[in-house]
């Protein structure tokens, strides 16, 4: 008896095969010969038979007889019946040996029904193999099966079957029940066969059905561009929006509103007086950038270098930018806090907002915000507004062609609200982390993200800007410059400049640093270096006028010519007045153009007790006045008796600008006290601070301008309210060189000082 091993082949009795010789290699078997018996033993899983024992195998087999081998080596097998493998021993030599006895069928089906089971079933599997196109080889292979034993072991490869469940249609005893197993099991072979076929027809039409949609949309396109070619000045706009769409890389929402707006156009057609609108929509939204940028590490030596080159001096302000920046480097963001730079015109606020996007390699846009009253220009107006238009950061957006640009917004201090809205709470979604990854413009209708955009803020002051704004800023102070350093910014950066505008080469022009200095003094009145370049920019317009007509070689620009190069002499600053005259005191003034001195002039004439109050004062400086009167009414009750009687007249003269802001207190409080007592007060002291009804000098703010503008008019004594000592810290020693700095926290400490 020859025992071999099987796994996951279904055999039964009444069944002939065959094999070729070599398969038995396999099975370990050397030859064969016509009459030898083979027991099939069942193995229960796919495992190595040559290393099978009994636990490894099925208790049922089949027993087997070889019946003949022809010349090629095909060898007849057939099955004879199931057997019990009672036992199954590997000797030495690794021949198996088992122990069987027949295994009896429980015969509960008729031969006649049998055979006509067998029949039903095979036409079945003839109808259903008729589908399909290996249904023909099926076919002549089906017409052979002589039982329904011949149709289960040549399908067993085939059935949906795991082997535990083969093995079942081998191990039961009733005919009837293999019958129904085998049945039960074709049946489910053939419905999951349709299944898997009808998909997979599908599929393949799906796939047929792409490749015609692609071959006809290659073939428009060739033969559109052969179109375009020969005609280019008509190239319809719908066409080359559907390519800008395409190649857009937008969001899924704004690709779909895109494509509704081009199906619109198609519709409407070119005459429609809507068409323009679309077009002009299809036109912004396929110019914006989508494309998400990548992080590009932050190289803060060479930020350095860039602000450092391209600013002089504001040595805080940079180190705050650098922190900004390394912070920016640490999390690998291409945003972080909103910077806020607050300083008079041209301290270099925008300019350093765009030397940080050079820094960083990335775009720069400016969007300035001055005067903006409607909520609208923010945030867009809705398209069905005649001539809407998208808000001025979308646009700005545009403009800078890429999605993570450095963002200036220029003025947030100059935003209006009105009954147009409130600008500031829509510039608070813009700048809002939280929101502004899916910020909407309603001329857009679709989100965008700007959480990859760095903002920047510029603003002259920061009272007019709502609280929530300002808690959303960091707010870095550009402190104005002093004489010394508009010399060198003049010099290092001004100058060079104005020379490749103007074209007027080094050779052709020497300018003293006296002449520099002198336009710094004497032709401009500011905190910042706007003013003095445009002064520069005038004198080397008039150099190559002067260059080009050949009316000189060499031009050479000293204090004593610069009035025939700028023109007039530019500004009158207030200086301080020789005299001392009692009622007149010198005080500091923060303006927008920085600081200045201001000169509080009072006088009694005869009248009936009026207050006069004239020049040019805002409401603050007028309370200031009424809390003045009081007070110096509850120090002097005697002295200011005649207050009764006679008109009190204050004026500030005008000078250059408007002033305005509580800081003139203590100055207006000294001068009534020096008119009410008659005593001068020295005219090279000047003095700041807000004060209180109690006598309390309160701080105020622009203490370096102001300081910077009492050295300009030959101030020698400061008084400062104690609590700015800390600012003086942002003062330029060559500004606290020049003065003596007296901090105060009484009126009367003043008083006891200056009127003497
Ligand atoms: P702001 O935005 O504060 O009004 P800008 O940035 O527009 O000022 O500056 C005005 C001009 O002055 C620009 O041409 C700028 O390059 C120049 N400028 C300002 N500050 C400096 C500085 N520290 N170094 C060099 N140039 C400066």
């Amino acid at each position: 008896m020859i025992t071999i091993p099987i796994y996951d082949t279904i055999l039964l009795p009444d069944v002939i095969f065959y094999f070729k010789s070599e398969v038995t290699d396999e099975w370990n078997v050397q030859t064969l010969k016509a009459g030898d018996e083979l027991c099939f033993v069942m193995l229960r899983e796919d495992m190595d038979p040559n290393k099978a024992e009994l636990r490894d195998i099925y208790p049922i087999g089949i027993y087997a007889r070889v019946e003949t081998i022809d010349a090629d080596g095909n060898v007849k097998v057939r099955a004879v019946s199931r057997v019990n493998v009672l036992d199954f021993k590997r000797n030495r030599k690794g021949v198996i040996k088992v122990d069987l006895e027949i295994r009896p069928e429980i015969e509960d089906l008729t031969p006649e029904e049998e055979d006509s089971r067998f029949e039903q079933l095979r036409s079945r599997f003839l109808n259903f193999v008729q589908n399909y196109q290996w249904g023909l080889w099926a076919r002549a292979f089906m017409l052979q099966w002589k039982n329904i034993y011949d149709l289960v072991c040549s399908m067993s490869g085939y059935l949906m079957m795991d082997w535990e469940e083969k093995y079942e249609i081998i191990e039961v005893d009733s005919r009837k029940e293999r019958y129904d197993l085998i049945e039960h099991a074709s049946m489910a072979f053939m419905e999951l066969t349709d299944v898997a076929e009808t998909a997979e027809q599908q599929q393949q039409q799906r796939n047929e059905n792409l490749y015609r949609e692609d071959a006809i949309k290659k073939q428009i396109d060739i033969l559109q561009r052969e179109l375009d070619e020969m005609h280019p000045e008509s190239i319809s706009d719908v066409r080359k929006f559907e390519k800008s769409i395409a190649e857009a890389g937008m969001n899924e929402d704004a690709e779909r509103e895109a494509r509704k707006v081009l199906n619109r156009m198609k519709q409407e057609g070119q005459d429609s007086h809507e068409y323009g609108m679309l077009y002009d929509y299809l036109d912004f939204v396929t110019t914006l950038s989508w494309k998400t940028e990548e992080y590009v590490p932050i190289d803060l030596g060479k930020a350095e270098e860039v602000l450092d080159r391209e600013h002089y001096g504001l040595k805080k302000v940079k180190e705050r930018i650098i922190q900004q920046l390394a912070v920016m480097a640490l999390n690998k963001k291409q945003s972080g806090s909103i910077l806020l730079f607050v300083g008079a015109p041209g301290t270099g606020k925008t300019s350093i907002g765009q030397s940080i996007a050079e820094a960083l390699g990335r775009k720069y846009v400016r969007i300035s915000l001055g005067g903006v009253r409607d909520e609208a220009e923010i945030r867009g107006h809705r398209r069905t507004y005649i001539g809407a238009m998208p808000g001025r950061i979308m646009e700005g957006m545009k403009r800078s062609g890429a999605s993570n640009p450095v963002m200036v917004l220029d003025e947030v201090d100059k935003l209006v609200r009105d009954y147009g809205g409130d600008p500031s709470s829509a510039l608070l979604e813009v700048l809002d982390p939280e929101q502004n990854s899916t910020f909407t413009d309603h001329y857009m209708n679709v989100p965008y993200d700007l959480s990859n955009v760095l903002f920047v803020c510029t603003a002259n002051s920061t009272d007019t800007i709502p609280e929530p704004l300002l808690n959303r800023m960091e707010i870095i102070e550009f402190p104005g410059y002093t004489a010394t350093e508009k010399f060198y910014i003049a010099k290092k950066h001004l100058i060079p400049k104005a020379m490749k505008a103007s074209g007027v080469k080094r050779k052709d022009i020497t300018i003293t640093d006296a002449a520099v200095r002198k336009v710094i003094s004497d032709y401009t009145m500011e905190s910042g270096v706007r003013g003095l370049k445009k002064q520069i920019d005038t004198l080397m317009r008039y150099a190559a006028v002067k260059l080009v007509k050949g009316e000189s070689e060499k031009l050479s620009v000293k204090p004593a010519n610069l009035r025939e190069y700028i023109g007039h002499r530019g500004i009158n600053h207030d200086i301080i007045d020789k005299k001392s005259v009692p009622g007149v005191v010198t005080g500091l003034a923060w303006t927008m153009a920085g600081g200045e001195i201001l000169f509080i002039e009072t006088k009694l004439i005869h009248g009936s007790g009026k207050l006069i109050i004239t020049g040019q004062l805002g409401d603050v400086m007028k309370e200031s006045v009424s809390i003045a009167i009081s007070l110096v009414k509850s120090m002097y009750p005697e002295e200011t008796k005649c207050f009764e009687e006679m008109d009190l007249h204050i004026h500030v003269p005008e000078g250059a600008v408007p002033k305005d802001g509580p800081s003139a207190g203590i100055t207006i409080v000294t001068a009534l006290t020096s008119l009410v007592t008659g005593k001068p007060v020295n005219p090279a002291i000047a003095m700041t601070g807000e004060v209180s009804l109690r006598g309390n000098v309160m701080p105020i703010g622009g203490l370096p301008e102001k300081l910077m503008a009492a050295v300009r008019a030959g101030v020698k004594t400061v008084f400062i309210p104690e609590k700015n000592v800390e600012d003086l810290e942002d003062v330029a020693e060559e500004v606290k060189k020049e003065l003596e700095i007296v901090p105060v926290k009484k009126v009367k400490d003043v008083i006891s000082r200056v009127i003497v």
